[in-house]
């Protein structure tokens, strides 16, 4: 028996009404005691915090894991005070294969990327079995469902339309990047994934993606996604906080593989060409990822930048500031008649792309009198943990799992970071290792043959699914 205690801090949990100074005893990974003055004789860990905010451990519902091969996603995310994270992309395989060696402490779910060669494809070319193969068999390695990338490489709406359809029927946890070949990623193409789903539910990922101002104005394009996801309340969503969006620097015949780097080049008056993100580079448009140390930041010397994409042969995350902060505020805050959040979370779309946020910005947000402190609780823990069905997460009550972030609200960073009791980040000391994949039980003998423990959840308790029930 392990017993932790926390002292001093000052706790909020909306979900049991705490507000105030007080201690919190963890006995064994779970939460036993939250009032004042725990007596600490007996503690094995008392650790005092004086000072300090201490909240449900923050849940990022949207980050990246596996694309750039880099694999310091895990440890930016301990740093950024993140408990629990869903990756966006996958696979599951890639995650396994490096959390023994890189993981630290966080709970990991995972989406599969739809089929690769799916870009352009129709339903010809994919017909329901394959689809249906596909979904189960990425979900006994593991994964609560798949991911739609649409908006980089688009399918036929068709083809959108039957892999939305047949996730709904076999039950998958299913999250949709928007675009087609016939509407890109944009305000355009929120509508036409609605109207695909045909009554479908679906995980809208990054909802500020498609507010950037391509169709209309980005602020009239926010009120659409506003309306958009009221008027539709079987849809899930979340919105980032940063600037910087995430892609591919990749061409393919010279040409960028990614429709959204195309987007941003043209946008922002490049050609859409290898030597067009070359020059957007130059000119410090399109930042370059690079790996420096534990963590993955931009190059800030453009001549560096492009030494570097060159070197890797373009196979870089690449960000460009194409992200309104008046979008990302008005989205975060964007409230029904009943007064709960239109967009139940704060996400970052970070992990390995430098753009980890939520505490920073969240921070600045609750100083800046945007939301409250519950408000940035309900955001990044409460309703994170209700979209994953975790419940027993995304709460300090008494019997929950110990999962908790301390922040320094003076310097809007995390302190001190903890998942069923154990410490994973103390002081930006990032000390989690390997971590546990939160899975179906379809997935968890897999996962288990992986030497990896699972966290067990029912797709049935995810919001996207009770949404669904309760249409
Ligand atoms: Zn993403």
């Amino acid at each position: 028996m392990t017993t932790t205690i926390l002292k001093n801090a000052y706790l909020i949990d909306p979900t049991q009404e705490v507000k105030g100074w007080k201690d919190l005893e963890i006995i064994d990974g779970k939460v036993v005691k939250v009032c004042e003055n725990i007596n600490t004789i007996n503690a094995d860990k008392v650790y005092d915090l004086k000072g300090k905010l201490c909240v449900p451990g923050i849940i990022d519902t949207h980050v990246h894991l596996t694309l750039d091969g880099s694999n310091r996603g895990y440890y930016m995310l301990a740093k950024a005070g993140v408990t629990t994270a869903l990756d966006m992309y996958g696979p599951p395989e890639k995650i396994y294969e490096h959390i023994h060696q890189y993981g630290t402490g966080i709970n990991i779910a995972c989406l599969a990327a739809q089929p690769q060669n799916t870009d352009n494809a129709t339903h010809c070319d994919y017909d329901q079995h394959s689809i249906r193969k596909f979904i189960h068999s990425e979900m006994k390695r593991g994964a609560l469902g798949i991911k739609l990338i649409g908006g980089h490489y688009p399918m036929s709406p068709e083809l959108t339309k039957k892999f939305i359809q047949i996730a709904n029927e076999e039950k998958a946890y299913i999250a949709f990047h928007v675009g087609t070949t016939n509407k890109g990623s944009n305000i355009e193409g929120f509508k036409e994934a609605i109207f695909l789903a045909e009554g479908n539910s679906f995980h809208v990922a990054h909802v500020n993606s498609y507010c950037r101002g391509q169709i209309q104005e980005s602020i009239q394009e926010v009120q659409s996604a506003i309306e958009l996801l009221s008027s539709n309340p079987h849809l899930v969503s979340e919105s980032y906080l940063s600037r910087y969006n995430g892609t591919s620097g990749r061409c393919e015949k010279m040409i960028p593989i990614s429709e959204v780097t195309s987007k941003c080049l043209i946008q922002n008056g490049f050609a859409n060409t290898e030597s067009g993100v070359e020059n957007a580079i130059v000119a410090g448009i399109a930042l370059v990822v690079a790996n420096v140390g534990e963590i993955n930041a931009f190059i800030e010397n453009s001549e560096e930048a492009l030494q570097y994409y060159r070197n890797k042969k373009g196979r870089v995350n690449l960000s460009f500031p194409i992200n309104k902060i008046e979008a990302g505020l008005l989205l975060a805050t964007a409230k029904n008649k009943a007064g709960d959040f239109i967009i139940p979370a704060i996400s970052s779309d970070g992990g390995e792309i430098p753009r980890n946020v939520i505490i920073e910005k969240g921070i600045q947000m609750v100083k800046y009198g945007a939301l409250t402190h519950e408000e940035f609780v309900l955001k990044t823990s409460v309703n994170p943990a209700k979209m994953l069905g975790l419940k027993n997460k995304g709460t300090l009550g008494i019997g929950f799992d110990a999962d908790i972030t301390v922040i320094d609200t003076a310097k809007e960073e995390p302190v001190m970071s903890m998942v069923m009791g154990e410490i994973i980040m103390h002081e930006g000391l990032v000390i989690g290792k390997k971590g546990r994949i939160i899975t179906t039980d379809e997935g968890s003998d897999y996962v288990k043959m992986q030497n990896i423990d699972p966290y067990i959840v029912n797709i049935e308790d995810t919001l996207l699914y009770q949404r669904r029930n309760n249409k």
